[in-house]
């Protein structure tokens, strides 16, 4: 009778333990580029730490991109991915790049990932880096949408 107990404690040990590590198994898969906290931090500025790993904010006007209306593509400043264009963007005098639309597909939402993100939240579908929050007050004459970005989590690249 012991063994049978002892021999069902074991399997529900092992039980629990293989779907636990199946659930870290899936979060790892959701983005095609994954890193350890630490291998972000030596790649990515404080700043850019703080705002794409950390879900932070960066102060208002703080940003460079906030009056820039070169033509080019904003890039995720961790792992590359195109983001946004510069056709897109509009000056929303709130103190942080926005734009009226995202490049289809490579932003996911808050509502895309069980990692307890708020609804209006958006981040790098590529990396999971945080870029900042959309919300309904854009311009009316295209999409109604204003997605308001961190300068930190972009890299503008100018076309040539
Ligand atoms: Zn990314």
């Amino acid at each position: 009778m012991k063994n049978v107990i002892a021999f069902c404690i074991l399997t529900l040990l092992f039980s629990c333990n293989s779907s636990a590590q199946k659930n870290n198994a899936q979060i790892e898969k959701e983005y095609s580029i994954s890193k350890t906290d630490a291998e972000w931090k030596a790649q990515l500025t404080e700043k850019q730490y703080y705002v794409l790993r950390e879900a932070g904010t960066e102060r208002p006007f703080s940003s460079a991109y906030d009056k820039n209306y070169e033509k080019g593509t904003y890039h995720c400043a961790a792992c590359n991915t195109p983001l946004f264009l510069s056709e897109h963007k509009f000056d929303s005098r709130t103190g942080w790049p926005s734009f009226d639309r995202e490049i289809e597909g490579n932003v996911a939402y808050g509502t895309d990932s069980n990692l307890g993100y708020s609804r209006d939240e958006e981040h790098c579908a590529t990396c999971g880096g945080h870029l900042g929050h959309v919300f309904n007050d854009g311009p009316r004459d295209t999409t109604g949408k204003r997605h308001c970005i961190n300068g930190a989590a972009l890299e503008f690249v100018p076309s040539e």
